[in-house]
């Protein structure tokens, strides 16, 4: 059954955010950005948003994750 929505709650009810950073100007395996060098994006900055229950957070962490390890791997000094 299709279902008009009539209006929301508003900013101060809002939960979730949706738009944001594009996923093609992020380098997956790292969550990079293509565009800035040095530039990590993770979470609700980016263009993704999910269902409340849980999948947003998901997101955040898992980004979260990514990007810190690779900055990690980007800030250790080459092997001489
Ligand atoms: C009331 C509410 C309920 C929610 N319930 C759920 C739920 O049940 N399940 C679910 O999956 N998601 C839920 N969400 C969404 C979820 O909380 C977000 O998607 C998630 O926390 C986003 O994580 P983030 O790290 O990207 O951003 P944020 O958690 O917003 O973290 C950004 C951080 O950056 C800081 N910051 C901002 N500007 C600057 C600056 N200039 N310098 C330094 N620090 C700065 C902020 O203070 C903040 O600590 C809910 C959100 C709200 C508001």
């Amino acid at each position: 059954m299709p279902v008009e929505i009539m209006r929301d709650r508003g900013f101060a009810h809002a939960e979730a955010t949706a738009g944001g950073v594009p996923l093609h100007e992020i380098v997956p395996g790292t969550m990079q950005s293509r565009i800035h060098d040095k530039l990590w994006l993770v979470g609700e900055i980016l263009d993704v948003d999910g269902r409340i229950g849980g999948f947003n957070f998901q997101w955040a962490w898992s980004t979260g994750a990514v990007a810190g390890l690779a900055i990690a791997r980007d800030l250790r000094p080459p092997r001489s």
